[in-house]
């Protein structure tokens, strides 16, 4: 079978044929998937070499968002992610964009800052001339800190000094060209290998010397287009729809409360992926809420205007990934989840994930500007309130068709609708939940 993230049903399938026909599109065998996400992806022994004090490993489910099409390339995209609907309100949306195309993106060469501390200089001016007047020699320091990387064409690609004479400090930055690693330890490295020659230079005390999770060299562009006619649902035609999403974006434009919000569901996508993908989320996050805040205002990462009889939409953020190096060295289920979006590429895995964050943020303002959140949401949701009333197997689906028509998604109603469900032919079921959910943001 072609390579395609176009696969209609799959989630009317079990986990055992969705693993078979992700096998399929992909070419990873579905023995390679089951092995890898044996016991939640993670053995006790494998988590024991990561941190301290192990006493096991903490699943969360793993799944693939469907549809995504970027820059005119197919991608079935691995997400781990706890909240009902996120996979299923990416994926939707991911099915509407592709009808007009797919996703267009583009990403920064994967350059991160290191950053060097120098507490008081003797004279802040002298020692900016210093170091910029030893620039040469500095990169090569640097380069000389991170000889892997600088054999595999990464390497120190700029210096910059910044002052702050208010508070007696000058802080030096040295762009590192991380190839396909994250690159904190590689760039902490070479802060740590240039900064005693930059105390020299600047007659000043060494101070940090650590990276910046502003990774702000290191941004993804992507941009979307489609249809009002994609967009438009039973109650409201299309042009409602279009100006409905406009106005969304606008709301967190001007209001920081409402940009958190539109930002925590952009990030519902993101984070999925970078977690998946075995990254490191708590960098990723830092770096997209100060990129969110850089003009002093906190603003959102994504936006969307009206053209038309279409919506286009945008998003531009930092994303520091890799695919090497740090924890996916080891993970199973990481290295798994790279094999199944066919890449090594870190840039490609940035617009990957971006990607599906706008895709998340679109089917979220959608919902929003359309039916409101909790339709979708509170469908998907029932589900794990049936299991926690004690529903298993097929009686998960009927006992979260009962409370989604009932209008009774509670802990309550599902065990009301167990024991009824227990009582043969004692009632009538509803069509199926519908899985079209998009997560609250
Ligand atoms: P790393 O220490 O594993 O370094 C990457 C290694 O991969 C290097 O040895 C490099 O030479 C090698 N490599 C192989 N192929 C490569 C390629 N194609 N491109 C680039 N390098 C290649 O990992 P890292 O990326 O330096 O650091 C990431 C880890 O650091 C993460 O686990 C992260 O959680 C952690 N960390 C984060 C912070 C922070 O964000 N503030 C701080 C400290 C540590």
């Amino acid at each position: 079978m072609a390579r395609t993230s176009r696969i209609p049903g799959f989630y009317k399938i079990t986990v055992g044929e969705r693993r078979a026909l992700i096998g399929e599109v992909t070419g990873v065998d579905a023995d390679v998937i089951e092995e890898a996400l044996e016991g939640g992806g993670l053995r006790a022994e494998t988590a024991d070499k990561f941190v301290e004090n192990v006493l096991g490993a903490y699943g969360l489910p793993f799944a693939v968002a469907l549809n995504v099409r970027v820059n005119a390339r197919d991608y079935v995209v691995p997400m781990v992610v706890e909240e009902p609907s996120v996979v299923a309100a990416a994926s939707n949306a991911a099915k509407m964009v592709r009808g007009a195309g797919g996703f267009q993106a583009e990403a920064d060469a994967p350059v991160m800052i290191s950053q060097v501390q120098l507490v008081r200089p003797r004279d802040p001016a002298a020692a900016e001339e210093a170091i910029l007047g030893a620039k040469a020699e500095i990169l090569a320091m640097a380069d000389r800190a991170a000889p892997g990387l600088v054999a595999r064409g990464g390497g120190a690609r700029g210096l910059e000094v910044r002052r702050f004479d208010e508070t007696g400090m000058l802080v030096v930055h040295i762009l590192v060209d991380c190839r396909d690693a994250m690159g904190a330890n590689l760039v902490n490295a070479i802060a740590e290998g240039v900064a005693e020659r930059l105390g020299a230079l600047a007659e000043a005390r060494v101070g940090l010397r650590i990276l910046s999770n502003l990774s702000d060299r290191r941004c993804v562009r992507v941009r979307c287009r489609v249809s009002g006619e994609a967009l438009s649902t039973g109650d409201m035609d299309a042009s409602e729809v279009l100006d409905g999403i406009e106005n969304a974006s606008r709301f967190a434009e001007c209001d920081p409360y409402r940009a958190a919000t539109h930002n925590k569901g952009i990030m519902n996508g993101v984070d999925a992926v970078v977690i998946a993908t075995g990254n490191d989320w708590r960098a990723v996050e830092a770096g997209a809420h100060a990129f969110a805040a850089r003009s002093g205002k906190y603003g959102p990462l994504a936006v969307w205007r009206r053209d038309g009889d279409a919506i286009v939409g945008s998003i531009e953020m930092p994303l520091a990934l890799g695919t090497v190096g740090g924890t996916l060295r080891v993970h199973p289920a990481a290295q798994l989840a790279l094999r199944l979006l066919g890449t090594t590429d870190a840039c490609e895995l940035g617009t990957i994930a971006a990607a599906v964050g706008l895709a998340s943020n679109l089917a979220a303002i959608r919902a929003l500007a359309t039916d409101g959140i909790q339709r979708g949401h509170m469908g998907l949701h029932a589900r794990s309130v049936a299991v926690a009333a004690g529903a298993r197997g097929e009686l998960v689906e009927k006992v979260a068709a009962l409370i989604v028509e009932a209008r009774d998604i509670t802990l309550e109603g599902a065990r009301r609708a167990i024991a009824a469900l227990e009582l043969p032919a004692a009632v009538e079921l509803p069509a199926a939940v519908e899985l079209d959910g998009a997560s609250q943001g």
